[in-house]
């Protein structure tokens, strides 16, 4: 009989569940470990879009785009209807020069990007009180909550015979002649082959063991939810004062303070209120909008803004995971992550994105 390696995830966000499939699909076993609940944390408090709308460099824009793939691939395998839609987006946040720049850099890129006119906008989105003169509708984006999706992929790792270890912090690693040999949590030792770490904005604070340590720049967001209503809208409205959409079961979500901190001076129950007439006047003939949630969530952006996917440098057998726009990325970034650990197969797709650029 053939021992399986094993491999273990610290981190049960959409990442690290990401990765725990992939690598079971691979023949590892797999153990999952999280300070806190399943789930996440920046998963839980995600907007969600999945997209390849925004990316700062060329490799950037090719793995989100791939990422689009992935995901639908993940939708089909695990039926994961109840938490998300492929609605597409239309955007207009921004007006003039900075709209055309946007539209000639995703058509540049090959994406699938279509010019629409007011008259489109308003057959599209009939409960829009004033469709703008044009918008760019992004058909094949979706948008996703990420902490259902996390869970949802974790129920099949447990249902496959991965272990699942909530409340379970892990301390520091332990290597062997420059390999990991275990995982130290505030319980035990547990003995791996492989140790990857999806620990989201927590990545800031360095694995002891390690002698690596990542630089991190997390921004602060807020994200809102109201009450469920009937669906009222059709696609991911990108507007220059407001993000939102609708998810499955008709609850609205907002985004606000996309890049920044929020600061002692903002009260989020009355930003979220007022975001939320935001979208109330937007929209004619609606029902009143109720809040339901508000969350202050904190993005995790490595220091450059790039996701840092790979092996970490100076020791065999540790892996990060650490990324913003983790909800696009998780489910292409696990399977591709996963290759990289097991079969030693390195995807060019994250050759500009790997862990030792920080060394
Ligand atoms: C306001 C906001 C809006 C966003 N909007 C979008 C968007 O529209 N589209 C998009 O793609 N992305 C978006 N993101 C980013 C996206 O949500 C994240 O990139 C993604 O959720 C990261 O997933 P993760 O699994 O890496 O992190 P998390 O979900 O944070 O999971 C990390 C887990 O690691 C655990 N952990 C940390 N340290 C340890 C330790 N030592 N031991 C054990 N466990 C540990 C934590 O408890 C946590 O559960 C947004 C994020 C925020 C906050």
């Amino acid at each position: 009989m053939t021992v399986k390696p094993r491999v273990v995830i610290v981190g049960s966000g959409i990442i690290g569940a990401s990765v725990a499939l992939a690598c079971q699909d691979l023949g590892a076993e797999v153990v999952v470990l999280d300070q806190g609940p399943l789930g996440g944390v920046a998963s839980r408090n995600s907007f969600g879009w999945i997209n390849a709308s925004f990316a700062e460099t060329r490799a950037y824009f090719e793995l989100r785009h791939a990422a689009l793939a992935g995901f639908r691939f993940l939708d089909q395998r695990l039926g994961l209807g109840g938490h998300i839609r492929w609605q597409g987006t239309l955007w207009w946040e921004d007006a003039g020069a900075d709209f055309t720049a946007q539209f000639n850099t995703l058509t540049q890129r090959g994406y699938p990007a279509k010019l629409v006119s007011q008259a489109d906008i308003a057959a599209l989105e009939p409960q829009l009180r004033h469709p703008p003169h044009q918008a760019i509708l992004t058909a094949t984006e979706g948008a996703a909550q990420a902490q259902n999706v996390a869970l949802a992929i974790l129920a099949e790792v447990a249902r496959r015979g991965g272990s699942l270890q909530e409340h379970t912090s892990v301390k520091w690693v332990k290597q062997v002649a420059g390999r990991i040999a275990s995982v130290h949590t505030q319980e035990r030792d547990l003995a791996c082959d492989a140790v990857v770490l999806a620990t989201g904005a927590a990545a800031q604070t360095a694995v002891i063991g390690l002698d690596w340590a990542l630089p991190m720049a997390n921004k602060q967001g807020m994200i809102l939810q109201t009450e469920p209503l009937d669906q009222m809208i059709n696609h991911i409205l990108m507007t220059p004062d407001v993000h939102f959409r609708q998810n499955p079961d008709g609850s609205f979500v907002a985004g606000e303070i996309f890049s920044g901190e929020i600061g002692p001076d903002v009260n989020a129950q009355d930003l979220a209120a007022e975001v939320v007439a935001r979208i109330q006047t937007k929209l004619h003939d609606i029902p009143k909008l109720r809040l339901a949630e508000v969350k202050i969530g904190m993005r995790p952006v490595p220091l450059d803004g790039l996701p840092v996917v790979g092996s970490v440098p100076g020791v065999q057998g540790a892996f990060a995971a650490v990324m913003h726009s983790g909800v696009t990325l998780g489910p292409l970034v696990g399977q591709l992550l996963a290759s990289e650990i097991l079969k030693g197969v390195q995807s060019s797709l994250l050759t500009p994105f790997c862990p030792a650029r920080f060394s």
